[in-house]
């Protein structure tokens, strides 16, 4: 069981690793959480995490209410429950990050779902693409149900791009779902690079099975 004070430093590495390899789009935006033990998680409690400390997060209980003395900004205020619900929703998620990640965005933009054709992607268990889901204000129920609906009914989805707006992605750590969120905006990049070549090609549908296996053989988490 890992201390609070390791899991306060543990989104921190997240924050920098986002930073270091570029996730956060030029307004350092973004939002992450962790969960703290399985009735709480840690949250930030500033829109921008461009040099995120570990006091610079809330504990806020799975029902959404914050129950940390530090104040939490209004516009962090208006998404835990964009957080809190899908813990609620998978009890394997463990983290979750939105952020305007360039690529990814490029995509919940143009409203166009994220095909799975980059293996690297199998490794972390995502075996459907990644959906859109439609406009709504952000943390709204109506933006927040759509998410919700696709985390419970879809297991092999672990992102989701909010149309017009930007990514919401969850894994079983905040570190792991750093990398994932990174990963995906790969795919996001090579996806539209591979335009210019006649498109992108899928993956043989034993794929899944083989690096599964694979994985199993050597013993790799991803
Ligand atoms: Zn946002």
């Amino acid at each position: 069981m890992k201390t609070e004070t390791t899991l306060r430093e543990e989104v921190v590495t997240a924050a920098r690793l986002l930073k270091e390899s570029g996730m956060l789009f030029r307004g350092e935006h973004a939002n992450l959480s962790q969960r703290l033990d399985d009735r709480h998680i840690l949250m930030t409690r500033g829109g921008s995490i461009g040099h995120l400390m570990p006091e610079d997060l809330a504990v806020v209980d799975l029902e959404g209410r914050v129950v940390s003395q530090e104040p939490m900004d209004p516009t962090m205020q208006e998404v835990i429950q964009m957080h809190t619900r899908v813990y609620r929703a998978r009890s394997s998620v463990g983290a979750v990050i939105h952020t305007h990640a360039p690529h990814l965005t490029v995509f919940a933009v143009a409203q166009k779902a994220i095909p799975i054709v980059y293996e690297p992607l199998l490794r972390f268990g995502l075996t459907e693409e990644v959906p859109v889901v439609p406009w709504a204000p952000r943390g709204s129920n109506q933006s927040v149900d759509a998410i919700v609906q696709w985390v419970e009914e879809h297991p092999g989805v672990w992102a989701v791009l909010m149309a017009n707006h930007g990514a919401l992605v969850f894994h079983d750590d905040i570190v792991s779902t750093a990398r994932l969120l990174a990963t995906l905006d790969e795919a996001a990049e090579l996806v539209l690079q591979a335009e210019l070549l006649g498109g992108a090609k899928p993956l043989p549908a034993a794929a899944v099975d083989a690096v599964r296996e694979r994985m199993a053989l050597f013993g790799s988490r991803r």
